[in-house]
């Protein structure tokens, strides 16, 4: 058949990002898909799949957005390809750049073109260095992430990445960069009573040296990590903070950029702004490969200040095929509504989750903002007795819902078993309702095991 060929071609050829490699190459991969549809995505088998995760959180617009292809394909006729490296500029990265400016929060109004998240951030870090480097502060150069965050696999990226698995993977980590305890231990809000006080963001300010420091990078929500949203008056706190020791703030808007926590932006839900923003997925609904840094006019004016060419560019900054489309994606997530639609579809979201926490006893912390939403599993939530690892309970949830043709993501680390459903920002009451209805059986299928 159709899958078996293409099974074996793909064990050959192959090689798949984050995925357990042995086991791959002994199976092949689980489903190959071959089109798409709204939420929902087909295989080569003819089998239909809900896809609640929007793939990698990216594909906000669902599939099979006409309007998004005729752009890519106006554009590509119009003009393949342009560099913008050596004075040139092209057309669609400044109507980009200018919408992107209007979008985002305050003089957040100047932009720098990456293909996607990773390429961002490591942006993000060398262009704080050099922003200090211009300012006659050439020793500021630390990063401080904190624990669980992701921030992609490229050098720098994976050294401001918290979680272990990543950064430990051909020990990658960079000298320079710190994690401070994540935003649960609260102390950036001054809980010293916590005892994992020890490691917060401040007190790696303290000890390196707030002179050292070039910028702070968090996620508004983490993602990968799991669904992590900081406490009330946390994001607040570590601006503050920053502006305390002049520390440039960098928020990471991969994930939560674009509508996705029902706001245009993560950090328009606590009011807070950033000295630079890093997004990409989202941008273009993952239909073309795009990432930036929105940064402040300050940077910008520092970075103009010297004669000195500015040594950082990838061939596709600015690519614009990839700029048309994230400009007619943004143009329909505006005339759609969709940021407000993910913001009333939360409710429906969190209804469900609720009632999955009222019927299973193991299922616990339910929240969502927006349509980033997650759960967690508990062998006793009362008590707080998670499952033994080797259960792998999130796993085995997620396993039951594919079975049911429902596609979820787990987020396994420390112990932790969360899944995390975050559909496209189209998304209806009644397909969230469905998803929650397999995900009631899926659950009830683990329970039988236990
Ligand atoms: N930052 C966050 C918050 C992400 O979720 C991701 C990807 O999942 C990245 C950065 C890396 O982006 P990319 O995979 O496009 O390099």
């Amino acid at each position: 058949t159709k899958m078996e060929s293409l099974s074996e071609l793909d064990r050959k050829h192959y090689l798949h990002p984050t995925t357990p490699a042995k086991m791959h190459f002994e199976q092949g991969p689980s489903i190959i898909v071959s089109e798409g549809k709204g939420i929902n995505i087909k295989d080569v088998k003819g089998d239909e799949y809900i896809d609640a995760m929007s793939m990698l959180w990216n594909v906000n617009l669902g599939h099979g957005q006409k309007e998004l292809a005729d752009a890519a394909q106006e554009q590509m006729m119009k003009l393949a390809y342009s560099s913008s490296f050596f004075g040139n500029s092209h057309e669609t990265a400044i109507q980009l750049a200018e919408k992107l400016a209007s979008l985002t929060p305050d003089d957040l109004n100047v932009v720098f073109y990456t293909s996607g998240g990773s390429e961002s951030n490591d942006t993000a870090f060398k262009l704080s260095r050099y922003y200090w480097q211009i300012k006659g502060q050439p020793e500021r150069t630390k990063i401080i992430g904190l624990e669980r965050a992701y921030h992609g696999v490229t050098m720098g990226a994976t050294s401001a990445t918290g979680v272990r698995e990543f950064q430990n993977f051909v020990n990658a980590k960079a000298p320079d960069f710190f994690h401070a305890k994540a935003h649960q231990t609260n102390c950036e809000l001054g809980d010293k009573s916590d005892p994992n006080y020890e490691g917060c963001i401040r007190d790696i300010v303290e000890k390196e040296g707030p002179d050292t420091i070039a910028a702070v990078i968090l996620e508004p929500v983490q993602g990968a990590g799991g669904v992590l949203f900081p406490p009330e008056g946390y994001m607040q706190a570590v601006r503050k903070l920053c502006d305390e020791f002049g520390i440039l703030m960098i928020t990471d808007e991969v994930i939560t950029g674009f509508g996705r926590t029902g706001k245009m932006f993560g950090v328009n839900n606590w009011d807070v702004v950033p000295d630079m923003m890093t997004v990409a997925k989202g941008i273009t609904s993952g239909y073309s490969q795009l990432g930036a840094v929105i940064m402040k006019e300050k940077i910008r004016d520092e970075i103009v200040k010297t004669d000195d060419v500015l040594f950082h560019g990838f061939t596709y900054s600015g690519h614009p095929t990839a700029c048309a489309v994230a400009l007619k994606n943004l143009e329909i997530l505006e005339r759609d509504n969709l940021v407000v639609n993910a913001k009333n579809m939360e409710k429906v979201l969190k209804d469900g989750m609720a009632f999955l926490e009222e019927k299973h006893s193991i299922v616990t912390k339910t929240r969502a903002l927006g349509l980033l939403g997650a759960f967690e599993l508990y062998e006793d939530p009362a008590s707080g007795k998670p499952f033994d690892p080797s259960i792998a309970a999130a796993h085995k949830v997620v396993d039951e819902c594919f079975k049911r043709k429902l596609i979820l993501r787990t987020a396994e680390w420390d112990g932790d078993n969360i899944v995390a459903i975050a559909p496209a920002l189209i998304v209806n009451k009644q397909e969230i309702e469905n998803i929650i209805s397999i995900l009631d059986e899926s659950i009830t299928a683990f329970e039988m095991t236990l």
